[in-house]
C-alpha cells in the first residue's frame, strides 16, 4: 500500500507545500518527497528575518490567527491566544466585537466587505458557527514566523532544494514528463506526481492558470527607543477609523498592519510619518520624532476575495494533467486566503495522490 517508489515534487516552500510534504509523510511514510523553492528561505509568504535597520527579527508581516483555524492552532500550542480584542472608534476604546463586523471581515478577506463573494461569507459563517468566544480568540506574530510556524513544519521532505525556481515544464499527452527549473531539469518518472504550491500568481504564469486580481497589505514597523504602551497595556487593537487598521505591540517594536492598501499613494516616508501620529495619538501624545521604521508593501498579499475571483478559484486539487495537483491557499475555494486555508490546502492534496 505504502509506496516506495514514486517521488512527489514540491513545487513551493511556502506554509502549504510544507503542508502537503508533513501530510503526504503521514500517508506514504517511504515515500521521496522533494520540495523545490525558488527563494533562499522556506516560508513564503509567512517567515521572519533578522531587520538590519531596526536590528530586531520582524515578520514578513505580522500575522494574526484565530481560536478557529484549528490547523494552525497545533502548531501554537504554547502560545498565547488573547480573549479579548479592542478597538478605537470615535476616539473611544471598546470590545463590542459584533459592532466591528465589516472592519473584521476586511481584515480576514483583505476585500472591501461590500464586495466579498457572498459564498465565502456564507462558508466562513457555517465554520464559526455557533460563534463560539474561544473562536474569537487571536494569536499574533511577533518575530517569530518561522520559528512558530515554519520550522516545525520543515521536515518532513527528503531534500529541500532553496533556490530552484521552476521556469517552464513539458507534457506529453496529460502527464507531466519534465521540469525546467533555473539549476537544471528534473526528468519525471511516470508514478511520480507534482504538486504546485504555487502563489496564483506563479500558477498562472507557469501552468496557464486562473488570472486573478491581487489586493496589497501593508506593513510598517517602528523601534521605539522606550516600549510603547497601548492604553490599558493592551497588546493590539484595532482602528477602523485610521489608516492604520492594527496596531500590534511587541516590546520595542510597534507593528502596524494596513488591509487592502493598494490605494495609498504615500511614498514610504509619508506612509511612516502619517501613521506614526494615528500611533501616538492612541495613547493621546502629541506627535514625536519618527523612530526608524521598515515599511513592507506585499503587492499580491492574496487574492482579492470577491465574486469575479471566486469563480476562477479552483473546485479540486486536481488539474488537467494527470500527475499534477494543487494546493495553495488560493486553491481553497470555501476558506479565506490565510494560513488555516494555505494548511488545509496541503492536508487536501494528500488524499489525492
Ligand atoms: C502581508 C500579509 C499579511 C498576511 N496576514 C495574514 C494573517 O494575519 N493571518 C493569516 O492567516 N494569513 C495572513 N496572510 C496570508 C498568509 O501569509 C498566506 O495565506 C499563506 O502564507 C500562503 O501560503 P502558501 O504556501 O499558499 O503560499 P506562499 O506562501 O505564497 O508560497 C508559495 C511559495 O512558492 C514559491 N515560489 C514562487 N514561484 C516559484 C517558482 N517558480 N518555483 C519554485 N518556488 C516558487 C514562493 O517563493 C513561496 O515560497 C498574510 C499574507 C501577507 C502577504
Amino acid at each position: 500500500m505504502f509506496s516506495t517508489s514514486k517521488t512527489f515534487h514540491i513545487i513551493g516552500g511556502g506554509i502549504s507545500g510544507l503542508s502537503a510534504a508533513k501530510f503526504i509523510r503521514q500517508k506514504h511514510k517511504n515515500a521521496r518527497i522533494i520540495i523545490y523553492e525558488a527563494a533562499a528561505h522556506l516560508g513564503g509568504r509567512c517567515f521572519s528575518f533578522y531587520d538590519h535597520k531596526l536590528q530586531r527579527n520582524i515578520d514578513n508581516a505580522t500575522h494574526a490567527v484565530l481560536g478557529a483555524n484549528s490547523e494552525v492552532k497545533k502548531l501554537l500550542t504554547n502560545e498565547k491566544f488573547y480573549k479579548k480584542i479592542f478597538f478605537r472608534k470615535d476616539k473611544q476604546i471598546h470590545s463590542r466585537f459584533w459592532q466591528e463586523v465589516p472592519f473584521i471581515l476586511l481584515s480576514i478577506f483583505n476585500t472591501q466587505p461590500k464586495q466579498i463573494a457572498k459564498s465565502l461569507l456564507m462558508s466562513l459563517a457555517c465554520k464559526l458557527f455557533p460563534f463560539l468566544p474561544a473562536q474569537r480568540k487571536i494569536y499574533f506574530s511577533q518575530g517569530d514566523l518561522t520559528e512558530k510556524l515554519i520550522a516545525p513544519l520543515s521536515g518532513f521532505a527528503n531534500e529541500v532544494k532553496t533556490g530552484w525556481k521552476l521556469q517552464s515544464f513539458t507534457s506529453v499527452e496529460d502527464k507531466i514528463n519534465k521540469l525546467k527549473f533555473n539549476q537544471g531539469e528534473i526528468e519525471l518518472s511516470k508514478d511520480d506526481i507534482v504538486i504546485s504550491a504555487l502563489d496564483a500568481h506563479q500558477y498562472q504564469q507557469i501552468f496557464n492558470g486562473p488570472q486573478f486580481k491581487f489586493n496589497q497589505i501593508t506593513d510598517i514597523y517602528f523601534r521605539t527607543s522606550v516600549p510603547l504602551t497601548l492604553p490599558n497595556n493592551i497588546p493590539f487593537l484595532g482602528s477602523p477609523d485610521n489608516l492604520a487598521d492594527w496596531i500590534f505591540i511587541n516590546q520595542d517594536i510597534v507593528a502596524v498592519t494596513i488591509s487592502d492598501s493598494q490605494d495609498i499613494k504615500l511614498s514610504d516616508e509619508e506612509l511612516a510619518r502619517f501613521v506614526w501620529q494615528e500611533v501616538r495619538s492612541v495613547n493621546g501624545l502629541t506627535p514625536a520624532f519618527l523612530p526608524p521604521y521598515r515599511v513592507l508593501k506585499h503587492k499580491r498579499a492574496t487574492i482579492r476575495q470577491d465574486e469575479k475571483n471566486q469563480i476562477l478559484r479552483p473546485k479540486s486539487a486536481q488539474t488537467q494533467y494527470q500527475n499534477l495537483f494543487l494546493c495553495g491557499d488560493w486553491t481553497m475555494k470555501d476558506y479565506p486566503c490565510c494560513l488555516e486555508g494555505a494548511i488545509q490546502s496541503g492536508k487536501r492534496v494528500s488524499h489525492y495522490v
